[in-house]
């Protein structure tokens, strides 16, 4: 084992990680990258199927990126933002208002996901205590909602297997079913039917959940991941889904809350997924392709009407009293400015069609394997769900490791991504091409085949 392996198991603690069997095995160990190619220490080539967890747009070691991120770096690096400003984090405050479009018009920044998720939530608390709907005001969020790890992120989290050890650290939410088509309670979806298309005919019968929820008590916002919850296993909401659910966020004089941290920056099709079905949030909550996968930088966006809320004398003291050290960190801002220019060039969008194209031709292959239970896709959002019974939809017990088993196989191929228990994400950056996607699923097929069997469906 070579010298940086071994640093990594003496004193690296890895998040989301068995130390147990990561010091087992000898680690991946990245050295470079470019584009969708990662290298690690030995000169093995790997494809970044997850884009690195879900950040990277337009891959690795773009010279743009790289480019503003020197150029700022001979300016300066970091300045606090606690009473000073600065010059990216302005031009970018603006263009993010500019897409995300009203009533969003003011973004505090902050470090990752789970920040701006606090942000938000802290934010929402204390308008709602202020407009008097409620002096001790609640939250409701998705079944399988996963918002971050900080306690408050955490505290909105409804994935047992993370959430529960901590049950003590958090704070009470309400939680309501997630319109999670492939195990739908009201059986929408035939067993015979293996296609995902399908989906789109019900009529919503989960959202009188939410209805009946919201009308019990007077909630301060509800918080969703708009139309796909990732880390609940990339679940596709049906169209038109969150369309209604807003509408009734809104009826019932809850806020809405947008976390679009994994779905922002083009990554199910428009610019923000919310945008597809012409919601607007009340917060709009953003990290990971912020900077295009670069540095930890995260924002979020309100509303005129909540920022008036924090306005006053300093003497009333109703300064909204929250920050971090790294705030609107200037390098971070560069990246996302020339980010957001590549992401908006109009051969951009163009591209991600034609991968969306080639990724449906390409999965459509997995339907024929017994193992495979569903395959899912928005915009270049993949989930591929393995289980025990395709008929019946049994999953894998966690145990088997079915998950972990087909990463580790697509690894060894020269694919990386990460399982989210039974289901296999595919996130490729922007600039992966024909070829390197038409890769990326046939390593997936061969490494079900591998591990779980070549039995037919
Ligand atoms: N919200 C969503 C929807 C996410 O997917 C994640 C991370 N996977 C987070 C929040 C938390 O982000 P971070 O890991 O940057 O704190």
């Amino acid at each position: 084992m070579d010298k940086l392996s071994q640093l990594d198991r003496r004193y690296v603690w890895h998040p989301f990680t068995q130390m147990r069997d990561w010091v087992r095995a000898e680690p991946i160990v990245l050295v470079r990258g470019k584009g969708a190619m990662l290298v690690d220490a030995q000169g093995n080539k790997y494809l970044d199927g997850n884009s690195s967890i879900w950040t990277n747009l337009h891959g690795h070691n773009h010279p743009k990126l790289n480019q503003a991120i020197e150029r700022q770096l001979k300016q300066v690096a970091h300045t606090s933002a606690l009473g000073l400003a600065n010059e990216p984090a302005s031009l970018l405050a603006e263009k993010l208002v500019k897409a995300a479009g009203l009533p969003l018009r003011k973004v505090f920044y902050s470090d990752d996901g789970s920040t701006a998720l606090e942000v938000a939530l802290k934010m929402a608390y204390e308008f709602t205590r202020r407009s008097g709907r409620s002096n001790s005001p609640r939250f409701l969020s998705l079944d399988g909602a996963y918002h971050g790890d900080t306690i408050g992120a955490t505290s909105l989290g409804h994935i047992d297997l993370f959430h529960k050890t901590f049950s003590g650290l958090l704070f009470k939410t309400d939680k309501v079913a997630s319109p999670a088509c492939y195990r739908c309670p009201f059986n929408r979806v035939k067993p015979e039917r293996r296609d995902a298309r399908l989906y789109a005919k019900c009529n919503h019968e989960c959202v009188n959940k939410v209805e009946a929820k919201l009308s019990k008590h007077k909630y301060a916002a509800m918080v969703v991941e708009p139309r796909v919850q990732g880390a609940a296993g990339m679940i596709m909401h049906p169209e038109g889904w969150l369309k209604r659910v807003s509408e009734i966020v809104r009826a019932s004089g809850a806020l809405l809350i947008s976390d679009e941290v994994m779905t922002g920056f083009g990554r199910t099709g428009e610019i923000f997924a919310g945008q597809k079905e012409g919601v607007r949030p009340d917060f709009l909550c953003l990290a990971k392709g912020l900077t295009g996968g670069y540095l930890p930088m995260a924002a979020t966006l309100t509303t005129k009407l909540i920022y008036d809320a924090f306005l006053g004398e300093y003497e009333e003291f109703k300064t909204f009293f929250h920050g971090h050290s790294y705030t609107g960190n200037q390098l971070g801002s560069a990246a996302a400015l020339a980010s957001w220019n590549l992401l908006l060039q109009p051969n951009n969008k163009k591209r991600r069609k034609t991968m969306e194209r080639v990724l449906d031709h390409e999965l459509d292959s997995l339907w024929a394997l017994a193992a495979v239970g569903d395959v899912r896709r928005e915009g270049l959002v993949v989930g591929v769900e393995l289980v025990a019974d395709w008929k019946t939809r049994r999953a894998f017990a966690l145990k088997d490791r079915a998950g972990i088993r087909v990463c580790e196989a697509m690894a060894r191929r020269g694919v990386l991504t990460r399982p989210i228990g039974n289901v296999i994400p595919l996130l490729p950056p922007y600039c992966t091409t024909d070829a390197q996607l038409r890769r990326m699923v046939r390593v997936l097929r061969e490494s079900i085949r591998e591990v779980l069997g070549a039995g037919q469906a």
